[in-house]
């Protein structure tokens, strides 16, 4: 876990020794001494982590290493021993391929995040004596994940041979209860398939879509742009109005509404709720460059992300200097623009939650081999992106997509859910585009936010919207 929750029962150790041998040694020697223990012991994990390091093989020669659960208690990875070898078993195959991840060729995911834990066993000390004189191995830490099968499945299910992710947190605590990234492979077959999968660069297999697929958010980016003009017209926007031709022009540049629509009168509800293209090549323009710019840096882009997997960095830039064609592009989620659908998850819990984003993790509890919790994390908070006021506005435009625009395929449920649809080009030679969806449920007291992309598959409403159902639909049914 954390190398700052390391350091706590290092430290507390080292303090012991050092009371004993406190009236040996002068002030400055302690110091030296405390200052040591805690470097050796914030610098442990990556010590122990580094490949070169002949400890992690001693390890796994004195331990078996933990398994690894989902928050309902089912198993994900475990050891067993067959015919007196070790293998990894991964009993749900793909579903949890990339999350859990494998620890044969290198290790990913959960596997790598974890390492330390797992490798590691923190049963009592006579215990690990009497195995060692019976040649028996210790019985690794396990991992307890925040990962719900039920949601993970769903989840899967719907992306069915589709390309992309899917990604499902809990907006309260920044649980992540559902991570899918397709196409996929079986953690089981791992060594056996490395060769060919590891080579395949066209499908890119092993890479998490969720956290390193960077894709034009196309018109959920209008969350972004919509919250800019918030910004802008604090008192005055409820009186933005566009006369949409289902053509925007301005000097060279030309946008047109997907697929040929005309929208006619419009204020900046009914421009999200129908994702208006043309209407918010209007307002883009409207805002100052270097506020659009803010707006779009308080939401994360150009700054380290507080994801634990490794990710790709998304890209939005808008600055004072900006052309008119730039803004345009970016204001409706494409040109430069790009995105991971985690970046977009934290957006979309940050507004489910007024405005304050919890630290998103994936790990609830470390326990010894007797179910004694060796480390627990809690929900923290990472920061406020947006006030509660433009929060609740931004909520109120994304539940009018369900009831009045593209995400009507999210009505007549048992929760209201509310959310922004995309259709981002890729390309200027073909008319396919990546399907997106992101939002949040229940609209008035959320609890859970889905962002969902299929690649090159067409629009939104028709392609996202159906799948983020069912992971909604899978969360609600058991919550
Ligand atoms: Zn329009």
């Amino acid at each position: 876990m954390k190398k700052k929750e390391e350091v706590k029962p290092a430290k507390r150790r080292k303090n012991r020794e050092l009371y004993l041998f406190g009236g040996l040694f002068t002030a400055l020697f302690a110091a030296l001494f405390v200052y040591l223990s805690v470097y050796v012991a914030s610098n442990h994990e990556e010590l122990f982590n580094n490949s070169y390091n002949s400890r992690q093989r001693v390890l796994a020669a004195q331990n078996r290493r933990g398994s690894i659960y989902s928050a309902d208690g089912e198993t994900l990875a475990c050891t067993v021993s067959e015919d007196g070898t070790e293998v990894r078993q991964y009993p749900f195959g793909s579903v949890f391929a990339h999350v859990v991840g494998y620890t044969a060729q290198g290790k990913s995911g959960l596997e790598e995040l974890e390492n330390y834990a797992l490798s590691n066993s923190d049963i009592p000390q006579k215990e690990r004596f009497e195995n060692e004189q019976n040649g028996r191995k210790n019985p690794g830490n396990d991992v307890y994940s925040t990962l719900d099968t039920g949601v993970q499945q769903a989840a899967y299910d719907a992306l069915g041979a589709y390309r992309g992710a899917i990604v499902a947190t809990e907006v309260e605590t920044g649980r992540i209860v559902a991570m899918v990234s397709k196409p996929d492979f079986d953690p089981n077959q791992i060594s056996a398939d490395w060769e060919k999968i590891s080579q395949d660069t066209e499908n890119a297999v092993l890479l998490n879509r969720v956290t390193q697929g960077l894709y034009p958010p196309g018109s959920t980016f209008k969350i972004v742009t919509a919250l800019a003009y918030l910004r802008q017209f604090p008192d005055t926007w409820q009186d933005y109005s566009y006369q949409c031709t289902g053509v925007f022009q301005s000097g060279e540049n030309r946008i047109t509404c997907f697929h040929g629509s005309v929208h006619g009168q419009v204020d900046l509800q009914t421009s999200f709720a129908k994702s208006c293209n043309c209407s918010f090549a209007n307002l883009g323009l409207m805002l100052p460059r270097e506020e659009f710019g803010d707006t779009i840096d308080s939401l994360l882009f150009h700054e380290k992300l507080p994801i634990e997997l490794p990710y790709r960095q998304s890209g939005a830039d808008i600055g004072a200097d900006s052309p008119d064609a730039d803004v345009i592009q970016t204001a409706i989620g494409q040109g430069k623009t790009q995105m991971t659908p985690m970046h977009l998850n934290l957006i979309t819990m940050a507004i489910a939650n007024e405005g304050v984003l919890m630290k998103p993790y994936l790990v609830d509890r470390v326990e010894n081999a007797y179910g004694e919790a060796m480390d627990t994390n809690s929900p923290q908070e990472y920061g406020q992106l947006l006030s509660r006021e433009e929060a609740a506005v931004l909520t109120s435009l994304m539940e009018s997509v369900v009831t009045e625009g593209t995400g009507r395929q999210l009505q007549g449920r048992s929760y209201t859910a509310a959310g922004k649809t995309g259709s981002a080009e890729f390309s200027d030679d073909t008319d396919e585009s990546h399907a997106w969806f992101t939002g949040f449920a229940p609209a008035q007291d959320p609890k859970i936010a889905v962002t969902v992309v299929v690649e090159s598959i067409g629009s939104g409403g028709d392609y996202a919207v159906p799948l983020a159902r069912r992971v909604f639909d899978a969360y609600f049914e058991e919550n």
